[in-house]
């Protein structure tokens, strides 16, 4: 691995999760541009004290999978607001959006069925299909024609599933849903969607994508995680019709053989989800600031893929040019990361900055200025 380049290394941060942190072993004051963190709840206290409240009522965990004796009152009510915050029928919890991936392809299809899965979805639904037996089309990253030719063959199958990222990780863009969904209805094809880089905060409540496009009574299933924007602790879920989710609880094995999620990362998600359905303010309150960042980047010559979204990957092309100013943008106090092959295609290197709630216009300002600073001293500027 370390021969090809592609040898991962971490960073050890010795504070709390946040727009700013301290970096073990170095200083203070480090200005955070890659976390998962969009609305800024990994550190609300409000979120923070729910988590505490939940330990000492709950308990540390549950030593039990659910059916057997890991089901506390507090997982049904959790269950319950998910659904009420997506307006769907039910949901089910699992320990992570992977597991939620893992285990829905399995069980709802057969060698009879189809999926049809855009070519950029993320790693775990690239393994959750593996894991069925159903027939596999992968169809080009948000590419209709092709879909809709894979959507052609795919008529002899009893049944058909279109699975998508709502929003891809890598680009920061943002699945076509409303024509998905209207070539979905023509060709009698399920929809699913995973929500992890929307739930929260796309659309004007939050909701997600489906949100956003005006198709939340078009999507079937939604996977979405609760350790990104909602609150960051950990765990994942599936939401979508009662039937479903009750076959997801009788056959879906990562929810079967696994751990329940212990009380306190039940408590962090449950009060986030009450912030966000008290109010949209939070929902709104990331999107000025990723405006500023895009616009700023892109005056100073700098290309951004995607469009509107908190992840602004920051196109550079060469796996080394990513790597050595995402070091140099570090040691301008700015923590960002660069991606290369193999996470995202050859000769597409870039850095993935995410944009925070909690960022102040300042943080951005910093930012930028790192890039340009860093930008024209390795040739990536003029
Ligand atoms: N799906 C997507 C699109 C993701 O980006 C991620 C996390 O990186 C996951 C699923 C997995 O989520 P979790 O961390 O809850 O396992």
């Amino acid at each position: 691995i370390r021969g090809a380049g592609t040898w991962k290394s971490e960073r050890v941060i010795a504070s709390r999760q946040g727009p700013h942190l301290r970096l073990a072993g170095g200083g203070a004051g480090i200005i955070n541009f890659c976390a998962n963190n969009y609305l800024g709840l990994s550190s609300h206290p409000e979120v923070i004290r729910a988590a505490v409240e939940a330990l000492e009522k709950f308990g540390a965990g549950l030593s039990s999978v659910r059916f057997i004796c890991g089901t506390q009152s507090i997982h049904k009510d959790l269950e319950e607001k998910i659904a009420r915050f997506h307006q769907r029928e039910d949901a089910i919890l699992y320990a992570s959006c992977f597991d939620a991936n893992a285990g829905i392809f399995e069980a709802l299809l057969t060698p009879e069925d189809a999926v049809l899965s855009d070519e950029l979805n993320h790693a775990s639904i690239i393994d959750g299909i593996r894991l069925c037996k159903a027939n596999k089309y992968r169809y080009k990253h948000m590419d209709m024609q092709d879909l809709e030719a894979k959507l052609k063959e795919a008529q002899k199958h009893r049944l058909r599933l279109v699975a998508t990222d709502g929003a891809f990780s890598m680009d920061g863009d943002i699945a076509p849903l409303r024509e998905i969904c209207q070539l979905a209805q023509k060709y009698d094809a399920l929809v699913f969607i995973d929500e992890c880089h929307a739930t929260g905060f796309l659309g004007p409540n939050g909701r997600g994508t489906d949100e956003l496009l005006g198709v939340m009574d078009k999507v079937t299933i939604i996977n979405s995680t609760l350790g990104k924007a909602l609150g960051g602790a950990a765990g994942g879920y599936t939401t979508g019709p009662k039937p479903l989710i009750d076959l997801l609880r009788q056959r879906s094995r990562p929810y079967l053989f696994s751990n329940s999620l212990p009380p306190a990362v039940v408590g962090c998600a449950s009060k986030a989800l009450d912030l966000l359905m008290e109010s949209n303010a939070i929902a709104q309150s990331m999107a000025a600031k990723t405006q500023r960042f895009r616009s700023k980047m892109t005056a100073a010559g700098f290309t951004i893929s995607g469009k509107d979204h908190p992840i602004c990957p920051v196109m550079l092309g060469d796996a080394r040019l990513a790597s050595v100013m995402a070091e140099d943008m570090l040691n301008r106090g700015i923590y960002v990361i660069g991606f290369s092959y193999p996470v995202v295609p050859k000769g597409k290197a870039r850095i993935r900055v995410q944009i925070s709630a909690v960022h102040s216009d300042e943080d951005i300002d910093r930012c930028v200025e790192a890039f340009t600073e860093v930008g024209q001293k390795h040739g990536a500027l003029p």
